[in-house]
């Protein structure tokens, strides 16, 4: 079936028009600035550019996508509520996750009321093609959220343009974790797929979480309705400056992710080591998701030597994920896991 999106948006915002002003045309221009109701003193006296371009044009050059399909959110969380906002109506509509997924896929779904409905991953946490062909066949769902690497399980997507191709709304593959991962990025299906938008954050490989920048990929059309419809002035002026100053770092950004690689492999084999430890879940994240013999037991204990870890979902019983730290901090957790099995 040809893919509508004016049929895709609620009605209501069809043509709508987003808050403009004069300045959007005189960014990084000399001029006598008393359109906006700014203070004329102080550092950070002017608003930021609205659609920075100079962020978008590195970040497009690292992601090897187009600017024009390349829109920002405060975090990529900001991205995923407007997601909901602009094609799902209230009380209506409903969207559709994978069980277990990242938690703030229902957390705004709520906040928009809409329903949602669950793909329950199978016991390896992996989707399957015919439970989703059953589920989608008779759901009316808007919005399709698959995460991959996926939150809080760690694994990644098997043959996700199956998923893609398949449903009739819009997909939305966040891929919070992809640098991290061998697998490739969905950006490059953005040519074949009208339905499909691609969330990524500066806060994980990046190591930006404190700037607060979320991106997406999609169409042209589909990047223009965000860039619309987004809170005016959504990414802060030191925000947008910190940020091009550390991705033209490239260098120091691809030695991290390769430390945090190698540190995760060394923490998988000191994990392997500890008596408590059921099963550690098969990660392409930066994280593990670890079976405990008894998760409550192990997360209070580790919270009172100060190591912080998170204690996942009622159906993901005895399981806390982890992430991957600095070498000191994962040998602190290690320690303090085989003192415990000393017990
Ligand atoms: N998606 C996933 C899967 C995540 O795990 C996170 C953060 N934990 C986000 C999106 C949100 O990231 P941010 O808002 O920091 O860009």
């Amino acid at each position: 079936m040809e893919f509508n999106l004016n049929k895709m948006i609620r009605p209501h915002l069809v043509g709508v028009k987003s808050y403009q002003t004069l300045r959007d045309s005189y960014i990084n221009k000399q001029a006598v600035y008393l359109d906006a109701n700014e203070n004329p003193f102080g550092e950070f006296n002017r608003y930021p550019d609205g659609d920075p371009i100079k962020l978008k044009k590195k970040l497009a050059e690292i992601n090897l996508a187009k600017t024009e399909n390349l829109f920002l959110g405060n975090g990529s969380d900001e991205l995923i509520d407007l997601t909901m906002r602009i094609f799902c109506e209230p009380t209506k509509d409903s969207i559709m996750i994978m069980n277990p997924s990242f938690v703030m896929y229902e957390i705004y779904a709520k906040m928009n009321n809409l329903q949602v409905e669950k793909l329950q991953l199978n016991s390896d946490f992996e989707l399957e093609k015919g439970k989703f062909l059953n589920t989608i066949s008779t759901s009316q769902a808007k919005v399709l959220f698959l995460c991959s690497p996926n939150n809080p399980t760690g694994n990644s997507i098997s043959d996700l343009e199956f998923y893609i191709q398949n449903f009739k709304g819009i997909v939305v593959v966040d891929e919070a974790y992809i640098e991290f991962s061998p697998a490739d990025s969905a950006v490059k299906l953005l040519y074949k797929y009208p339905n499909l938008i691609v969330l990524k954050t500066l806060s994980k490989a990046f190591g930006m979480a404190g700037l607060r920048i979320g991106v997406g990929f999609a169409s042209a059309e589909i990047a223009s309705l965000f860039i619309q419809l987004k809170p005016p002035y959504n990414i802060s002026s030191e925000s947008q400056k910190l940020a091009l100053e550390q991705l033209n770092q490239v260098q120091e950004i691809e030695n991290n992710i390769g430390f945090i690689l190698e540190e995760k492999e060394k923490l998988k084999k000191g994990l392997d080591q500890i008596n408590e430890v059921v099963k550690i879940y098969s990660s392409d994240a930066n994280f593990f998701l670890i079976e405990f013999k008894d998760a409550q037991l192990i997360y209070q204990k580790l919270l009172d030597k100060n190591i912080l870890t998170s204690l996942r979902h009622p159906n993901l019983k005895n399981c806390l994920r982890i992430s991957v730290g600095a070498a000191q901090e994962n040998s602190e957790l290690l320690k303090v896991l085989s003192e415990i099995d000393e017990l």
